[in-house]
């Protein structure tokens, strides 16, 4: 029996990015056109038609503009989950600001759907050493669930020498809270992500699936991410830097067609099917000391 992955989507739009930070102010969100319903419902289309479903992890700010997507995403048999309010990086922010944000989003969600909201998703995955009390809050306003940690160095985001798998993460003030973290595949003593985005749209998808497969037959399910704006080519461009430029653009028109073959070629769930199912105990890990 093939392991069942998670198949996640962080539900923001194009112009939202942290790439674009520097570019599109967060005061001009509201005069950019929307595009992330047309290629929200292009994802569940897709999703139905191979059957899957999914977890959606969900801006506020969007859910506050479009919540009958919010509705539809939860009616037609997926997971809504939190992507926070604003799409800030979270060691940028203060606790305080943070926890209201966090509390915000989650309500608004919970209010649209009419059922718990259970997992936690950062921006540009953002809790790092920097920003680990942010998870002392997540467990505090009640969510079962986090997948934030990306398990490598990155100029943005991770904690290097963290678990692979999903664990029984202890928090600095002594919460717990289960982690789900970005998936990795191993070259050598390297870590590679492989877990989604723009690596999904950067490798060749060999790649990608040999690393996912690798992921499988550690016995371990993998956790995969997408964008709805990765789904269209056709989006407007937005004048930044040639870095920021290349991680956004770069392969946007094989996103879909590589998606399409990932989904014949893994079985795929909710983040909180997967998470419900596997049995912690033993995967206690204190995010004190990453290194150790
Ligand atoms: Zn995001």
């Amino acid at each position: 029996m093939l392991i069942k992955n998670a198949l996640t989507v962080d539900v923001e739009d194009y112009f939202q990015v942290s790439a674009f930070a520097d570019s599109v102010g967060t005061h001009e969100w509201d005069s950019q056109p929307l595009r992330v319903e047309q290629n929200t419902h292009k994802l569940l289309d897709l999703f139905d038609e191979h059957q899957v479903k999914a977890t959606f992890f969900t801006l506020g700010w969007v859910a506050d503009r479009a919540g009958g997507l919010i509705m539809e995403i939860a009616q037609r048999g997926h997971e809504v989950a939190c992507h926070g309010y604003s799409h800030q990086l979270v060691y940028n922010q203060t606790i305080d600001v943070f926890r209201e944000e966090t509390i915000r989003a989650k309500n608004i969600l919970e209010d649209i759907i009419q059922q718990p909201v259970r997992g936690y998703r950062a921006a540009s995955y953002s809790i790092t050493s920097r920003s680990l009390w942010a998870l002392d809050i997540l467990a505090e306003v009640g969510f079962d669930y986090d997948s934030s940690i990306f398990p490598v160095r990155h100029d943005r985001y991770g904690i290097p020498d963290t678990p692979e798998h999903p664990y029984r993460l202890m928090t600095p003030a002594g919460r717990s809270i289960i982690e789900f973290p970005l998936s990795t595949a191993r070259v050598f003593n390297y870590r590679l992500p492989i877990a989604g985005g723009g690596y999904f749209r950067l490798y060749p998808y060999w790649l990608s699936k040999a690393g996912l497969t690798q992921v499988n037959r550690r016995q371990n399910p993998f956790i995969f991410y997408l964008h709805p704006w990765e789904v269209d080519p056709q989006q407007p461009r937005i004048a930044a830097s040639w870095f920021s430029r290349f991680r956004h653009y770069n392969n946007l028109d094989k996103c879909e067609p590589r998606l399409r073959k990932l989904m014949t070629d893994f079985r795929f769930g909710t983040t909180w099917d997967i998470l419900k199912t596997l049995d912690l105990t033993g995967t206690e890990f204190s995010i004190q000391s990453p290194s150790k």
